[in-house]
């Protein structure tokens, strides 16, 4: 079932919204070659907790840290540790933050120092791509138009559409219905209506779409080794759009 979420939610929504979107302004400027995925998950942890809010994904189906790292070919759910960022690399953080009871959830990804024109492209495109997806969001759309804005985009610019992860209601559950996927047919699927609110998240790949489960059973990562960005942002439908509550 969608829920659609009172006025008092949307108020909480908003809040949570806010800390991840604080949350992931303030991790910015810590992501530089030598420190560690387990120090950036301190900081977040601490960050979150300070703002009034809990960390939504700490033992969430038991995962093992506070928010998901995932370096270069990883795609989602790497796991904090002693692994050192290195210049080069790109850096998915996706965190989530709960207050009073409602989530908020971000990904973006960050380069590391000086990036390769290839990785600078994935990044740049990936982001269009969530943009493009929440561009066609308003009561009355079909959930399937939003993946299939976002799988033309990405199509178009020649990236893997990672098909086995997908966006998501959310509210007083990090994930409730509807499935939002990366992928789909205009004037398909449930129709939206304000007071939604949802999580559109493309996860696009610069070769392969295809992707595996590494033996930590979280960390996904691509089939090729190719590097992978993820962009995330929790909107409210709108009678004539949407909000961002993640905003950064
Ligand atoms: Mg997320
Ligand atoms: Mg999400």
């Amino acid at each position: 079932m969608i829920t659609i979420k009172s006025s008092r939610e949307i108020e909480f929504m908003k809040q949570a919204g806010e800390i991840v979107g604080n949350t992931h302004r303030y991790l910015e400027k810590y992501i530089q070659p030598g420190i560690t995925t387990k120090e950036l998950d301190h900081l977040a942890e601490e960050f979150i907790l300070k703002s009034g809010a809990t960390p939504s994904f700490k033992n969430l189906y038991g995962f093992p840290g506070c928010i998901c790292i995932s370096i270069n070919e990883e795609v989602v759910h790497g796991i904090p540790g002693k692994r050192k960022l290195k210049n080069g690399d790109i850096i998915t953080l996706d965190i989530g933050a709960c207050y009073k009871g409602y989530h908020g959830d971000s990904a973006w990804t960050y380069a590391v120092g000086e990036i390769s024109k290839e990785k600078e492209k994935l990044m740049k495109e990936t982001e269009e791509a969530l943009f493009e997806g929440l561009s066609v969001i308003k009561e009355g759309a079909h959930l399937g138009d939003i993946g299939a804005a976002v799988e033309s985009y990405a199509l178009e610019h020649h990236l893997g559409v990672v098909k086995e992860l997908t966006g998501h209601g959310i509210g007083s559950s990090v994930h409730e219905d509807p499935d939002v996927p990366n992928y789909g047919t205009k004037g398909t699927g449930p129709v939206l209506k304000a007071g939604m609110t949802i999580a559109v998240e493309p996860m696009l790949n610069l070769g392969t779409a295809d992707v595996f489960i590494l033996d930590d059973d979280w960390t996904i990562v691509t089939a090729d080794n190719l590097p992978s960005a993820h962009y995330e942002h929790t909107v409210l439908v709108t009678k004539d759009g949407y909000t961002i509550l993640t905003k950064r």
